[in-house]
């Protein structure tokens, strides 16, 4: 369950922050979640739910916002929206997709009381 190992960076890095900016508590956690990064949104809530709890975190709500994944031709350097790993390029129908979005996952902020 690769949603374990990413949701455990996340919760330490916002475990520094709580600590950094003297939080009380966390409300809620904003994340960025690229389309290309498998990540399944119940497996990685339950992970955090796991996670965090008894520890400064729980409670907060996990909101995830999704990056669609984007490709551009190596060739003509267009852009277009990927469908499936189809990696050819609807411009000039060659082969060479350079993947530009949706590998993102990355804390985005965190509201806080
Ligand atoms: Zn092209």
């Amino acid at each position: 369950m690769h949603e374990l190992s990413l949701i455990s960076a996340i919760i330490k890095v916002l475990r520094e922050k709580v600590r950094e900016f003297n939080v009380r508590r966390v409300l809620q956690v904003n994340l960025t979640v690229g389309e290309l990064t498998n990540v399944e949104e119940a497996t990685l809530n339950a992970a955090f739910e796991v996670c965090v709890e008894g520890t400064e975190l729980a409670g907060a709500k996990l909101v995830m916002e999704r990056v669609p994944a984007r490709g551009k031709c190596r060739h003509c350097a267009t852009e277009f929206a990927l469908v499936k790993y189809r990696l050819q390029c609807p411009q000039c129908n060659r082969q060479g997709v350079e993947i530009v979005a949706g590998k993102e996952f990355y804390l985005n902020s965190m509201e806080v009381e």
